[in-house]
């Protein structure tokens, strides 16, 4: 990743895990191991999606990164008093590799019976904005240059199939309804 550019920020990946009521620890590291025990069963390609989740449990902080705060701030708001996980860091996605990984996350996420929904957001960077604009915005004007979809599994899924993710999208992906999480649904 270039560093002492003038225009633009790293690429970011953020995941946030929308508990289903509330979490005993326990709950939140069960559904953390998930994305682990996935993680070590792909071992052949180090740099895929699973690997792309880059826990946090406080805000960022990198002198020559000014996005990641707001990123965080966002989601800390989407979060507000529920519980959940968020993974957020410098990774790039390859649509080639990676969109398939997408596709058996989302499924993997939605399959614990203590999610209620997730959020997934990849920022390309922003190369067009000049660095000193960036880092003067504050989070009402980070957030109007993002756009806001929600979806179900399902949907998201054609989505992706369709070629039509978009960067620069805050996608929040609830379970699909039917039978097959209907004994989930308190
Ligand atoms: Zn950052």
């Amino acid at each position: 990743m270039a560093k002492h550019r003038k225009t633009g920020a790293y690429e970011h990946f953020c995941v946030l895990i929308f508990a289903q009521g509330t979490w005993k620890e326990t709950d939140k590291d069960s559904v953390r191991n998930l994305i682990k025990e996935k993680l070590k069963s792909l071992k052949e390609a180090p740099y895929n999606i699973f690997y792309k989740l880059t826990y946090r449990d406080k805000m960022p902080i990198h002198a020559d990164c000014h996005i990641c705060q707001p990123i965080y701030k966002m989601f800390e708001e989407f979060k507000g008093n529920n519980d959940g996980i968020l993974y957020l860091g410098h990774h790039y996605l390859i649509p080639e590799d990676d969109f398939e990984d997408m596709k058996s996350l989302t499924n993997l996420i939605l399959s614990h019976n203590k999610v209620k929904k997730f959020y997934l957001l990849y920022l390309d960077g922003f190369k067009e904005i000049k660095r000193t604009i960036l880092n003067e915005m504050n989070l009402e004007e980070f957030k109007e240059k993002l756009k806001f979809k929600k979806c179900n599994s399902n949907d998201f899924i054609l989505i992706i199939d369709n070629d039509k993710f978009k960067n620069r999208t805050v996608y929040e992906i609830s379970k699909r309804r039917g039978p097959s999480n209907i004994y989930h649904s308190q």
